[in-house]
């Protein structure tokens, strides 16, 4: 017997006429090269309405690819929907890739046309121009001073809207399974994988974002999203956004931590999200800013460090909030928010509470799995094992792969390449990734947890530690440390001070000063780039 309810599909076009209808007087402010620029949703939305005739008028494919190479904007906001809404699928190319990378992911996802920052432009055609099967570069001019190139397939977006009749229907999507975005991994590991979300899994992303124990999206807030809408849909959090009728703020190309903070503080802002770096950068900036409108600061995409978190309590009364996801889970799967049995935990106790990854979000099923036997391990908070993630918005396979590489098991959960406990209140801590782990003698080390530890040094603003290879304990930790600026600290006193912290095998064999650590297109830091640096495979 079959439930009698409508069997309507979860799509975009419903979150876009619901913010048209309901949310027309929020507003949407971006940073640009020379202001800022304020739109209302109804403003927006009629926007997107003429974007989506201008994606008929290109004659791009019904279910054609449509790239973005662009900074956080409302214009990048107007291809999130119309782009979907319209049944082709949003592919968010990474600004930060090597020309290489982006070259085999147009061509792998078969982009029709991209839609580029004029101030990025000098970035991307060198790249597009020798690539006929892109046939229309679209240049959203964000007044940089770029030159426009003079060529056929390159046109301007302000003046192919101005010249669009709004489309004056209502968006139908009829199979929620349709593609609506597609994001490439970061391909660490070999080439990139294309991640391709549905409607119905942005749709539901979305909706978690929305709850209590989540980020808690409302009408009420105000929005910032750091973390680029390049990398996994901005953590799906404009999608959210615009769901909830939240007010948005964009940084446009201003990334800059003292930019970031004076938007926080003019436009009163709620809740904001970014990589941990961004978060360390702005901490010599909090106390001359007066964040007190923000509720909730989302970090993840590596791990928090527990110092940063108190830092910020410390300083705005404001803890950070850690989260945990990756491309091919949309990208939340756990947050670290505090439940009932915390509520009388001391100050300390409660920042172990919000150092872990967190308790998986409803509808996201987490396992650790033993990787040589197979065996699902128990949630007692001391085994560890391989990650796994199984639902509604969790990739099932990549976009024109052969394979997964080993990504999937047999019976359908990701493998997320990530070494965790699960306590028994079902808190996930992430050990590190499989990749990062130092195997000394037959045991594993953690790097995050090394990194943690010195991190909270007072003297380091930055470390990040990395197996040495050697030949009788195979691998050993070596810690590499950026200095707090106008501070001095010697390699015994990072050791003397994790002493007393960490076991006795666990400390670095060496302390490497380094000016800065090497990020990735994301902003993470790069312990690949490190390890080619320091300890390249070949030399002695
Ligand atoms: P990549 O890092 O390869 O660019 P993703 O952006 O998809 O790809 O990152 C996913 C990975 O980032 C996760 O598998 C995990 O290793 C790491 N990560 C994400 N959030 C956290 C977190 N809160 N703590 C620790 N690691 C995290």
């Amino acid at each position: 017997m079959y439930g009698l309810m409508q069997d309507r599909p979860l799509g975009l076009p419903h979150v876009f006429h619901r913010a048209e209808q309901l949310f027309g007087h929020r507003s949407i402010v971006t940073a640009t090269h020379t202001g800022e620029v304020t739109v209302s949703y109804a403003e927006w939305a009629r926007r997107v309405r003429r974007l989506a005739t201008v994606l008929d008028t290109l004659g791009l494919a019904p279910d054609a690819r449509v790239a973005s190479f662009a900074w956080n904007t409302q214009r990048h906001l107007e291809l999130y929907f119309a782009v979907p809404c319209t049944g082709r699928v949003l592919h968010t190319l990474n600004i930060r890739l090597f020309a290489d990378q982006v070259r085999y992911i147009v061509r792998h996802a078969r982009d029709e046309a991209i839609f580029v920052d004029r101030s990025l432009l000098p970035a991307l055609w060198p790249i597009v121009a020798e690539m006929p099967e892109v046939r229309h570069v679209v240049v959203i001019d964000d007044g940089a001073d770029c030159e426009m190139p003079g060529d056929p397939r390159v046109h301007d977006y302000e003046t192919l809207l101005a010249a669009a009749e709004p489309f004056a229907g209502r968006f139908a999507v009829a199979d929620e399974n349709a593609a609506a975005a597609m994001c490439y991994t970061s391909g660490t590991t070999g080439n990139p994988k294309g991640v391709v979300y549905s409607h119905r899994s942005t749709v539901l992303h979305s909706l978690i974002l929305l709850t209590a124990d989540a980020v808690a999206l409302c009408e009420r807030d105000t929005l910032l999203p750091v973390v680029p809408m390049f990398h996994v849909n901005a953590w799906g959090l404009p999608y959210a956004a615009v769901f909830a009728g939240a007010n948005l703020v964009f940084p446009g190309p201003s990334m800059t931590p003292a930019a970031l903070l004076e938007q926080i503080e003019r436009h009163r802002v709620t809740v904001t999200a970014g990589v941990p770096t961004i978060w360390m950068g702005a901490v010599p900036l909090l106390d001359s800013h007066d964040l007190s409108s923000l509720r909730m600061v989302v970090c993840g995409g590596s791990a928090v460090p527990r110092s940063l978190s108190e830092t910020w309590r410390e300083k705005i009364g404001l803890p950070i909030t850690q989260a945990w996801g990756m491309t091919e889970t949309s990208p939340i799967a756990s947050i670290a928010t505090p439940r009932s049995q915390h509520e009388r935990l001391a100050a300390d106790a409660l920042a172990d509470v919000r150092a872990a990854q967190g308790q998986p979000v409803p509808l996201m099923d987490l396992r650790i799995v033993d990787p040589e036997s197979g065996e699902e391990l128990p949630w007692d908070g001391v085994a560890f094992g391989e990650l796994q993630a199984s639902g509604p918005w969790v990739a099932r396979e990549y976009f024109h792969a052969e394979d997964g590489g080993g990504s999937f098991t047999d019976d359908g959960w990701l493998r997320t390449g990530d070494v965790a406990t699960i306590d028994p209140d079902g808190y996930v801590r992430l050990v590190d990734r499989t990749k990062d782990l130092v195997k000394s003698g037959g045991e594993w080390i953690s790097s995050v947890e090394l990194e943690n530890e010195i991190m909270a040094h007072p003297a380091v603003a930055e470390a990040a530690v990395i197996a040495k290879p050697d030949p009788k304990w195979s691998e050993r930790p070596v810690a590499c440390v950026v200095v707090e600026q106008g501070a001095t600290v010697t390699a015994e006193e990072i050791i003397d001070h994790l002493r007393p912290r960490v076991a006795k095998w666990w400390l670095p064999d060496e302390v490497l000063f380094v000016d800065e650590i090497p990020k990735t297109s994301t902003g993470k830091f790069s312990k690949k780039t490190l390890r080619e640096r320091l300890y390249p495979v070949g030399a002695e």
